[in-house]
């Protein structure tokens, strides 16, 4: 089988559910805004700036990796800087052959300047927005839904959860829980995430990324997400290819794996790309889907980490429309918009692609 190459799978259709808004802006972007509002940088130019987010996200300090959002975050803190990050991120996608992404944030980090809840979240949903209708201009059509994060070490949740219900037919399509796994269990939150359920909503939890199993059983059984950010620990519940209670539920009900291949090895949660358990995930038919989390921090893309994979385990198109047809059927959108992206855009693409 002939390699595929980085270049043929940024034509290919792509699907994306895990990825931060403030993980992935453009170097300039951020140099740009931090010189309108007098924020010092650790460097004084695009070039350096990215390869220092790389070098400290890869540093192995949680400080250090920290430390490149204090400086993505403290530049979103205006409605015309959200505005401008959230339809740079929509078109940057487009330009990766992303059709369908799911972008989050955490609207209670950006109220540093005066901004109200809903005006930062005004601001995302109408630049991605514009993203997506540069895109369609450009012959790139793609559709962003937003998903509402609240941090799990704050007391926020129940409030984020109220505005993500608010602005459901608006352009949010989802909730999330981020940050710290240990110590903050899911639970904590659970007076939003039954509220969510009462709402009919639809939310993911971060569970399961360095933090192990009980994490990952919280957020199934005690919470009721409908989806994993990560969950890759829940490898620790399988012995060679045979599933345990938690590991076997999670398989039996078809529970996506939001797995993120490079922010894994970068954070030490996995060692490298091809001893990651995605391989095994993918054997065993676990709902398993590709993703970025934080394209600036990692360097990456939806297409790079999708060559990453056929690099380190032969896979080709079969396997990556797998992969996207998973992310789209885990979507948060309706079935039926689901479907039409499957069958009228991914399908026919990936037919094309195998011959
Ligand atoms: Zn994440």
């Amino acid at each position: 089988m002939v390699a595929i190459s980085h270049e043929d799978i940024i034509k290919a259709p792509k699907a994306l559910l895990h990825d931060h808004l403030d993980g992935g802006l453009r170097p300039s972007t951020v140099l740009e805004l931090a010189d309108a509002i007098g924020h010092d940088l650790p460097e004084p130019d695009a070039a350096s700036l990215e390869s220092w987010f790389a070098t400290a996200a890869n540093s192995g300090s949680l400080e250090r990796y920290l430390e490149t959002f204090v400086h993505t975050v403290a530049v979103m803190q205006t409605a015309d800087a959200l505005h401008r990050v959230a339809r740079e991120c929509a078109l940057d996608l487009a330009a990766d052959g992303v059709v369908y992404a799911e972008v989050r944030f955490a609207p209670e980090q950006h109220l540093e300047r005066g901004l109200t809840l809903d005006a930062v979240v005004d601001a995302v949903v109408a630049g991605f927005a514009d993203g997506c209708r540069d895109s369609a201009a450009r012959g790139r059509p793609i559709r962003v839904g937003t998903l509402l994060t609240a941090m799990r070490h704050a007391a926020r949740s129940q409030e984020i959860a109220e505005l993500a219900v608010r602005y459901r037919d608006l352009g949010v399509v989802g909730f999330d829980i981020a940050g710290a796994e240990a110590g903050f269990p899911p639970t904590r939150h659970l007076d939003a995430f039954e509220y969510l359920q009462r709402e009919n909503f639809h939310f993911t939890i971060h569970a399961g990324e360095a933090f192990g199993l009980p994490s990952i059983w919280q957020a199934i059984q005690w919470c009721g997400a409908d989806r994993l950010g990560h969950g890759v620990r829940i490898v620790d519940d399988i012995v060679g290819t045979k599933l345990g209670r938690l590991s076997s539920y999670v398989r039996d009900k078809r529970i996506p794996l939001e797995l993120c291949p490079s922010s894994n090895v970068q954070t030490g949660a996995v060692p490298s790309i091809a001893e990651h358990p995605i391989g095994l995930l993918h054997d065993l038919r676990f709902r398993v889907t590709v993703n970025t989390d934080n394209r600036l921090m990692s360097g990456t893309s939806m297409s790079r980490e999708m060559w990453l994979l056929t690099q380190a385990f032969g896979w080709g198109w079969t396997e990556l429309q797998w992969f996207t047809v998973n992310a789209m059927k885990s979507a948060f959108i309706p079935y039926d918009e689901r479907l039409t992206l499957i069958t009228e855009v991914i399908k026919p693409a990936y037919a094309k692609l195998g011959e």
